[in-house]
């Protein structure tokens, strides 16, 4: 955490600063307070950052400083690998220029209708964000002008590299004005980015928030895989499912400790926030209250929990995660004091899983994966605190009147001591009811690349297709290029065709960028591609729902129609291996019976992975 700085003190034009104050951000993350002087600067930047440090608003807020106005044309380009990405950067500028008048971003990605992108395209706008193949074609027809580029980022490039992005994306950098800045991010620092940094990058400032290892003791640490709209849903079960003294709830923003401290409030717990808008004397009576267990929970920042030292609290939930390893092991050291156990768990989106592992090589602990307490468990619990009152009560109280009552009631009313508990149970659990478990259906883990826009924060589209199971994790800076093991590819695959070949001048890139982001398959689930002249082939998983599998039918690539079909033999042409290290005697089979479905799992021999086969290699294009 950056202990001091505001935003203001970063020199930011005022209705940047009333936007940011807008949404909430109380002060810069790390990543922000490093970069934003430099590329308000106007140097060129290399900066090493994952989802869920606020990189965007790094390079958006100064990118936009920069800004001239009252010119149109494109000055901002930014390069995205996905098309969820595209539309997350151009709705976070968006928000980030609010009170920016006459400013448009437009977002460029693949899949959607020219026509419309030609009239905005048309109408103008100072900042586009889209995916590389959709820029360059554009770019190739001449309906994307760079010469007033002023600045362009490339986001998230290491990714754009294992996409096979990488050679459009310097195509399009080569087709930018030499004095323009370059932005460049990236979650691993390989050498191929490295080399385009310093091809394209002038002195260019490195930035890297390094993680401070530091160790934390006495606290269990578990986190929960989810996407940002299972949030709150996620968050009840845990206080209803885990036992506590006191809690404390991070997130990130003065609005969302307003927020969620409300909804809490009105399910019934004695909540109240804590943020920076508070006054210390405000902050210390809300603390006072914690300490004195008028409240069981506290929502807050980080800066407004800072030093905060309450030993009932005994459970510490992150609700958006940290920006860096140093405010996660702070705002975990909020419980287990004074020598007390403590437990912390963490909410993880999937595009945060990087986030996570970082904060668990840098405290040198797992973070255990949890599952959300089932309505059977919560409706346990329920009955066990139940019980457990009636304990006391009948231990501690004088219930001489009621035991009167009873008597009286069981005469008069002609029923049994059961019915009368019974009824009484039952007028007594009304506001926390016992009966339970139904009301808390099963949430269900994202999957994959979780590549989706929070539906809190940034609109709700739905996903089309996610791979189960979660992604291979990459270590530290291994070369993207070159041979690699295909661990994940040990599922069951289908060679599929489709009608694009190297007469349409396609390439590798294309294609799994083009099924990656109309798909929504992780390009690590693509498998071998081979490039024939009039078409090519593409090893998929072979439970694609059929409902992609026709969407695909109609992707275009190279301004072909994908027509996509379970490969049936294609005729004695030699590909070009593109993705494939194998030998060209592993061609697609003639023999194999054909189907236009997906989801049929007939493998000849040498077409593509056998399920259980032993991993393949490849060289990457
Ligand atoms: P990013 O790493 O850019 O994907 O940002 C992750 C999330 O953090 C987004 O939801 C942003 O709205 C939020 N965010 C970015 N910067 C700040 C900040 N300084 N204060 C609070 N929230 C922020």
């Amino acid at each position: 955490m950056s202990e001091s700085l505001t935003f203001s003190q970063l020199a930011l034009p005022e209705p940047l600063l009333r936007a940011v104050t807008e949404l909430g951000y109380e002060t810069p993350s790390p990543i922000q307070a490093a970069a934003i002087p430099k590329l308000l600067a106007g140097e060129d930047l290399l900066g090493q950052a994952q989802t869920g440090t606020g990189k965007t608003a790094a390079f958006a807020l100064p990118l936009l400083a920069r800004l001239d106005p009252a010119q149109n044309e494109p000055q901002i380009l930014v390069l995205a690998p996905t098309r969820e990405l595209a539309i997350q950067v151009a709705e976070a500028f968006q928000a980030y220029a609010r009170f920016m008048p006459a400013f448009h971003v437009l977002p460029l990605y693949g899949g959607q209708s020219y026509t419309n992108q030609l009239k905005s395209l048309k109408r103008g706008s100072q900042v586009i964000v889209g995916t590389p193949g959709r820029i360059l074609d554009h770019l190739d027809r001449g309906t994307l002008q760079l010469d007033k580029l002023r600045a362009i980022v490339l986001d998230e490039a290491d990714e754009m590299l294992r996409m096979g992005f990488i050679d459009d994306v310097q195509t399009i950098m080569d087709a930018t004005p030499a004095g323009r800045q370059v932005a460049m991010f990236s979650a691993t620092m390989p050498s191929q980015i490295r080399a385009i940094a310093q091809k394209h990058l002038k002195n260019a400032q490195e930035i890297k928030i390094e993680s401070k290892t530091s160790t934390v003791e006495r606290i269990t640490q578990r986190y929960v895989m989810l996407d940002g709209n299972q949030k709150l849903d996620a968050l009840t079960r845990v206080l209803e499912g885990e036992e506590y003294d006191a809690s404390i709830i991070f997130v990130r923003t003065k609005s969302a400790t307003e927020e969620i401290s409300e909804k809490l409030g009105a399910r019934g717990y004695a909540v109240a926030c804590l943020n920076g808008d508070m006054n210390q004397a405000n902050r210390e009576q809300t603390i006072r209250r914690l300490k004195a267990g008028q409240i069981d929970i506290i929502v807050a920042t980080d800066v407004a929990a800072r030093g905060l030292d309450v030993e009932r609290i005994s459970l510490v939930i992150n609700y958006d995660i940290p920006y860096d390893s140093e405010a996660y092991v702070h705002r975990i050291g909020r419980t287990g004091r004074a020598g007390r156990e403590g437990k912390a768990i963490l909410f993880v989106s999937p595009r945060e899983r990087r986030l996570l592992r970082t904060i668990e090589q840098a405290t040198r602990q797992p973070i255990e994966k949890m599952s959300l307490p089932t309505g059977e468990v919560i409706e346990q619990r329920r009955i066990e605190q139940f019980r457990e009152q009636l304990a006391n009560t009948i231990e501690a109280k004088n219930l001489s009147f009621f035991q009167d009552l009873i008597n009286d009631w069981r005469e008069k009313l002609e029923t049994t001591d059961a019915d009368l508990a019974a009824a009484l149970l039952f007028l007594a659990q009304k506001d926390q009811p016992l009966n339970v478990a139904k009301q808390f259906p099963e949430i269900r883990e994202p999957h994959a690349r979780g590549e989706r826009p929070e539906r809190t924060e940034r609109g709700d589209r739905p996903a089309r297709y996610e791979r189960s199971g979660e992604r291979p994790e990459r270590t530290g800076d291994r070369p993207e290029r070159g041979p690699r093991q295909r661990r994940e590819m040990q599922g069951n695959y289908n060679t599929y065709r489709i009608e694009v070949g190297k007469e349409h001048g396609v390439r590798a890139g294309d294609i799994v960028g083009a099924i990656a982001n109309e798909a929504n398959i992780d390009s690590q689930f693509i498998g071998n591609i081979k490039l024939f002249d009039h078409f090519s082939t593409v090893e998929l998983p072979a439970d694609i729902p059929n409902e992609i599998f026709q969407h695909l039918k109609k992707v275009y690539v190279r301004k072909q129609k994908l027509n996509i079909s379970v490969d049936n033999g294609a005729p004695a042409e030699r590909p070009t291996y593109e993705r494939s290290e194998r030998p060209a005697s592993d061609r697609p089979s003639s023999d194999r019976p054909g189907s236009d479905r997906p989801g049929s799992d007939r493998r000849p021999s040498g077409a593509g992975p056998r399920p259980g086969a032993a991993p393949k290699r490849r060289t990457r294009d």
